[in-house]
């Protein structure tokens, strides 16, 4: 079912069930994306390696981690006085909130906690000794009294200059001796993850080239939105918004409960072939990372499988 191969698979852990919980963690960055019920019971001591949090909004599937996150981290086996800091959408109430619980009833934390409100449009420059990513937010279309935010990393890469593209290497190599390594390239900002939380699609431009796109799918047909909350996304307008952003690769998360693995790997192949779509289909089921090009094997279900009722 799972192939050891596809992007990133070992720099990421999470968990993602609309309405129950979504966290996705990223090692390779010490990032926390998100924070639902569950994140310590599944990280264990692991929880002391994050240490930057970045909240989408305020609903309880995205934030009820978060008490017991930072009482293990006081108290856990680690270590306890490494600073953490989480950032959210400014001017949140529901999470204003949380903030206010927290702060009341975690007085005398172990380590330094800052809490870092961020507005749309915002970049800020992340160092570590591996190196420097920026993180720019970018509003998404959720709750209507409450902002919500998704966040990209962004690398800075260098490339040729466009005028060079087409010259042979002893060519450049000549210029680089006349006039130095600087004459033939330049520096170019490269999305290379973003995670949106749950929304509507996120707007194409926002998440241009992206080389690992985290969108929600929570319902496989329009028509599953009963209530019409048209606060979330189905499958369809994903896949294709995907596709205008030219993304590299799609990690699907916070699918309802209502659909069985089976149904939502059908729901993918189906709109993959219909749109003769190109790039990496990958869903995120529960806690499994599920890559829609290998076939599931009916037989072996998942251990959970038979316990989800369908509702
Ligand atoms: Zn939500």
């Amino acid at each position: 079912m799972n192939s050891p191969l596809f992007p990133l698979q070992d720099q990421l852990k999470g968990f993602s069930r609309a309405l129950f919980t979504t966290w996705l963690y990223h090692k390779r960055f010490n990032i926390l994306f998100d924070c639902g019920e569950g994140v310590a019971t599944s990280l264990q001591n692991r929880v002391f390696g994050i240490r930057r949090i970045f909240l989408s909004h305020g609903h309880a599937d995205h934030i009820a981690g978060l008490v017991n996150l930072l009482n293990i981290r006081n108290l856990g086996a680690g270590d306890q006085t490494a600073p953490l800091q989480i950032y959210y959408p400014y001017d949140n109430k529901l999470l204003e909130y949380m903030i206010d619980y927290l702060t009341k009833t975690q007085k005398d934390l172990s380590f330094p906690l800052v809490w870092v409100p961020l507005e749309p449009g915002e970049t800020l420059r992340l160092e570590d000794q591996k190196g420097y990513i920026y993180i720019k937010t970018f509003e998404t279309k959720h709750s209507q009294r409450q902002l919500s935010l998704g966040y990209n990393i962004v690398e800075t890469r260098r490339r040729l200059k466009p005028e060079y593209v087409n010259l042979k290497q002893s060519e450049l190599n000549q210029i680089i001796w006349e006039k130095g390594k600087d004459e033939i390239a330049e520096d170019y900002q490269k999305i290379i993850f973003s995670y949106g939380g749950d929304s509507r699609p996120i707007c194409p431009d926002d998440i241009k080239n992206s080389l690992y796109l985290c969108h929600e799918a929570t319902y496989l047909s329009k028509e599953d939105d009963e209530r019409n909350f048209q606060q979330h996304s189905f499958l369809e307008e994903v896949l294709v918004n995907a596709n205008e952003a030219s993304v590299e690769t799609l990690l699907l998360m916070h699918t309802s409960l209502r659909y069985s693995l089976q149904e939502i790997y059908d729901g993918i192949n189906e709109l993959k072939n219909k749109h003769n779509l190109s790039y990496k289909i990958l869903l995120l089921f529960g806690d499994i990372f599920i890559d829609t090009d290998v076939p599931l094997m009916t037989k072996k279900k998942h251990p959970n499988q038979d316990k989800i009722q369908k509702n």
